[in-house]
């Protein structure tokens, strides 16, 4: 299992990906008319570090590793 990530280039705006997810996790901005979704900070997820409690866990899906901020 792996992210979902965005191709800028080649997103049209077209708002079906925000329509259909579950979560409202995906939207569309409207300056850029681009769909903009968690990319996990890039590898570096910051929700992660701010989780006070260790609740929120980076997990790497090869090797089921978790990691906390
Ligand atoms: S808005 Fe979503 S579904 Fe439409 S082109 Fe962009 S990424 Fe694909
Ligand atoms: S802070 Fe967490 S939820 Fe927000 S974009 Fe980064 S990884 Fe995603």
């Amino acid at each position: 299992m792996g992210i979902v990530d965005i191709d800028q280039e080649r997103c049209i705006g077209c708002g079906l990906c925000a329509q259909y997810c579950p979560l409202e996790m995906v939207f569309i901005n409207s300056e850029t008319q681009k769909a903009y979704k968690c990319e996990l900070c890039q590898g570096n997820p910051l929700c992660v570090k701010a989780c006070p409690t260790g609740a929120l866990q980076l997990v790497y899906g090869e090797t089921g590793e978790k990691v906390n901020g």
